[in-house]
């Protein structure tokens, strides 16, 4: 496992406003940039290196399209200086409609981006205003179109699941995406932590549990009607364009995390970087990793199941063996008896969670782990 090629995760905490619903950490000003781009790099710069060959780079946030294209340009020379991305497969940015610019997909390209991810959410314009959104659906389309007129092919856009909104406005967003020129549709349930700003606005909509299961059933079934298969429980891809990076994190392979709040995996080292910027700001470098935690054989094991049978297609029995040096169902007693029952089942050499159990699938977890 450790002699694979890394994963690299960058996290860029700058939005041009604050999401009523967001959890994330970025802030919005703007002037902070430049010391914040000072210190990642000096972080990049310092890391001490496990593996030097990448497989894949996602540049998250906060909003990385709205940072000036000089910073994102530094951002990949550093990235290529202190790495091996000669055999990178995948490099992702997320970006917000809004913020999508001929320039900016310019510098994506030159840099060799092979993947956007759009936070589009809904296409309800009223629903986007509502949650603080600063695009609309227009927007969006227009900044897709833009996308592909440059050379992009590989884009997702995320829903959510869950919004201020009639159930119809989910269900005519899932209608619409369908039909745009996308690989790739995350959806997210959205989740209201008390006290945020859009916490009355969701309850007086009074989604049940079971109008949410029902809108997720939904989306399934017309994501899959139009080619994007389901291989997470919150993603959708035309085949062959599932994200790879986010199948390596459900595959415990090993990354990298730089900028506030981002985690990482490193030999058998799990991280947490300083949750904010402030704090990421102010932090000496060497201090900037916190929770570090040795992750042992039997946790990784668990893990490995808790994650991978959160995939369609499961994980490898054989794999499993190798990497852990035990069978699968003798390391989860449990496994045999909801094999048994049909919550667990054995195809190709892999076990996976049925897809007509999938909505279950945190209750079939928590049957199985031993941690
Ligand atoms: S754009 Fe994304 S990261 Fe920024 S505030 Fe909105 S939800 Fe949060």
């Amino acid at each position: 496992m450790t002699n694979q090629p890394y994963q690299i995760y960058v996290h860029i905490p700058f939005c041009k406003a604050r999401c009523g619903y967001c959890a994330f950490s970025s802030c919005t000003n703007f002037q902070l940039c430049e010391s914040y781009f000072h210190k990642l790099f000096e972080q990049i710069e310092s890391t001490q290196i496990t593996q030097k060959t990448i497989s894949t780079i996602f540049i998250g946030g906060g909003t990385p399209s709205s940072v000036d294209v000089n910073y994102l340009d530094q951002l990949f020379a550093k990235l290529r200086q202190k790495f091996d991305l000669s055999t990178v497969e995948e490099i992702t940015v997320e970006c917000n409609p809004e913020s999508v610019t001929t320039n900016l997909l310019a510098c994506l390209k030159r840099n060799g981006v092979t993947r956007l991810s759009f936070g589009l959410q809904s296409t309800n314009n009223q629903t986007l205003k509502a949650i603080g959104r600063l695009h609309t659906y227009e927007q969006f389309v227009d900044a897709l179109n833009l996308a592909h007129q440059m050379g992009f092919a590989n884009i997702n856009a995320d829903l959510i699941l869950g919004l201020p909104e009639r159930v119809e406005s989910f269900h005519n967003s899932v209608n619409t995406v369908v039909n745009l020129p996308l690989t790739h549709v995350s959806v997210y349930a959205l989740e209201v932590h008390e006290g945020s700003e859009i916490a009355d606005l969701v309850q007086s909509f009074a989604h049940t549990e079971d109008d949410l299961a029902d809108m997720y059933d939904y989306a399934c079934q017309t994501l899959e009607e139009h080619g994007f298969l389901r291989y997470e429980i919150s993603n959708f891809a035309k085949p062959g364009r599932e994200c790879k990076h986010n199948l390596g994190y459900w595959q415990e392979k090993r990354y990298y995390g730089f900028g506030p709040s981002a985690s990482g995996f490193v030999g058998n080292v799990r991280y947490d970087n300083v949750q904010t910027l402030d704090e990421y700001l102010v932090t000496p470098t060497e201090n900037l990793l916190t929770n570090q935690k040795e992750i042992s054989l039997f946790e990784q094991a668990n893990e490995s199941a808790m994650l991978g049978l959160r995939l369609t297609q499961g994980l490898s029995l054989d794999t499993f063996h190798q990497s852990y040096n035990a069978d699968f169902f003798q390391f989860f007693p449990n496994a045999n008896h909801l094999l048994a029952k049909g919550y667990l089942a054995v195809v190709d050499g892999n076990v996976l969670v049925p897809k007509d159990k999938f909505y279950v699938v945190n209750s079939i977890l928590c049957e199985l782990l031993t941690i």
